[in-house]
């Protein structure tokens, strides 16, 4: 199977990984890719926003399945325009990728869908923000109501900054705050049949003891051994199963990642948000333990022959990622620092570049992904922050709390 891979992000070289290792699948691109992508793929230019250049490079590389790591290209219609093409492509239309595209447009879903999730109101005014507000007191829970690659939420209890985000916005979805452990679930689907991967959590926060800001994700790890016996089964009944169908009445079937995310609250799993792809950084450790090959899975889910694919298999032990940021971020990271130390396997490459020199350099904010399995989440820490503590880069930034609370038994339900 020839496969383009579409992407540069932590995300896309553990898919990569993922694909490169997988017998079925004897050639692999990747555009734009990324310098750890390009150990395992060829890389090609694209702009991944535009539908018809990378519809265009998949016929020119005479691809069997195109799989798209990021939301923005499927939003733009990337994979239905690859679809055109007669080639198989892993992820959703740019209707279905509304799931993720808009979260009005999610919330109106799941109300039709009888999905448990918080109460909401969409908003375009200040009158209207002040009396759903006012509704929903505080902690208030403001979120921009397009695509804001994970960072147009603002969970707060000062009023005034619940305001001024709503204002900075225009379109908001203002709703009532979720307590309880926060789990992130990714469910590989044709659109009718549903296959729940591993569960994982991931840490939003830049600082360690969730402090400071949120980030795309600065870690994660699986499996959640605190987690209910029936938190999948039961997903996928409230939420997965209802979500899908209700998709496939409106006509715009949703086939390729649904990434669940949810809180445990007292009353039940509830979703926070729905994404039309796989989350970063827990696709880091979900692949690391998945055993069943993953282009043979994607390629079921592309061409909507998953009921028949063989059960999934996984790996004994434990996963983590640690993400190591530039200097500045999440603000305007710098770039051009000179890293060392991370060419090595188990650091995944997300913001990073190439130098003329051939020195590898910072190009983003979220620059690696350090991932380590181990026997348990003990061990896969120990292992993880090995390689960190391997990593040279001026002003890094990262989480030294990664999994801790769990190891230390501290989630409580
Ligand atoms: P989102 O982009 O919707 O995933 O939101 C980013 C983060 O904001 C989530 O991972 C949560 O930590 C937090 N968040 C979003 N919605 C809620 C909510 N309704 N209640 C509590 N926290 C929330």
């Amino acid at each position: 199977m020839r496969v383009l891979l579409i992407g540069s992000g932590g995300r896309e070289h553990a898919l990569a990984l993922g694909l490169a290792a997988d017998p079925s699948v004897d050639f692999l691109a990747a555009a734009p890719g990324n310098p750890g992508i390009a150990q395992v793929a060829e890389l090609h230019e694209v702009k991944a926003t535009d539908p018809a250049a990378v519809a265009a490079l998949a016929v020119e590389l005479a691809a069997d399945l195109a799989v798209v790591g990021p939301e923005a290209p499927l939003v733009a219609g990337v994979a239905d325009a690859v679809r055109a093409k007669g080639i198989a492509c892993f992820g959703p239309s740019a209707a279905a990728a509304q799931l993720e595209g808009s979260k009005a447009f999610a919330k109106d879903v799941m109300a039709a869908a009888g999905v448990p999730t918080a109460r909401s109101y969409a908003c375009t005014g200040a009158d209207e923000v002040r009396r759903a507000l006012d509704d929903l007191g505080a902690p208030y829970v403001v979120k921009n109501d397009g695509l804001a690659a994970g960072k147009g939420v603002v969970v707060t209890d000062d009023r005034d900054a619940a305001e001024r985000h709503a204002a900075d916005c225009g379109r908001v979805v203002i709703e009532e705050y979720l307590s309880g452990p926060e789990v992130s679930l990714f469910v590989v689907t044709d659109g009718t049949a549903a296959v729940p991967l591993m569960p994982a959590q991931d840490f939003k926060r830049l600082a360690d003891g969730d402090q400071g800001p949120n980030t795309g994700g600065m870690g994660a790890y699986a499996p959640l051994d605190w987690a209910p016996d029936d938190l999948v089964p039961r997903v996928l009944a409230e939420t997965v199963e209802p979500t899908l169908a209700e998709m496939r009445r409106r006509g715009t079937p949703f086939a390729g990642l649904l990434y669940v995310g949810l809180a445990l609250t007292p009353d039940g799993p509830k979703v926070i948000e729905f994404n039309a792809r796989f989350g970063d950084p827990e696709t880091q450790v979900v692949l690391a333990l998945l055993e069943t090959p993953l282009g043979g899975l994607l390629n079921a889910a592309a061409t909507g022959t998953l009921a028949g694919h063989p059960p999934l298999r996984w790996r004994d032990g434990a996963a983590i990622t640690v993400v190591v940021a530039s200097r500045n971020y999440p603000g305007t990271p710098r770039t051009g620092d000179v890293i060392e130390g991370a060419e090595v396997p188990g650091v995944i490459h997300a913001g990073t570049a190439r130098r003329d020199d051939g020195a590898l350099i910072t190009a983003g904010g979220r620059v690696l992904s350090v991932t380590a399995t181990g026997p348990d989440l003990v061990a896969a820490r120990e292992a993880a922050y090995a390689l960190v503590n391997g990593v040279r880069l001026d002003g890094a930034q990262y989480r030294t709390d990664i999994a801790l609370s769990a190891v230390e038994g501290r989630i409580t339900l």
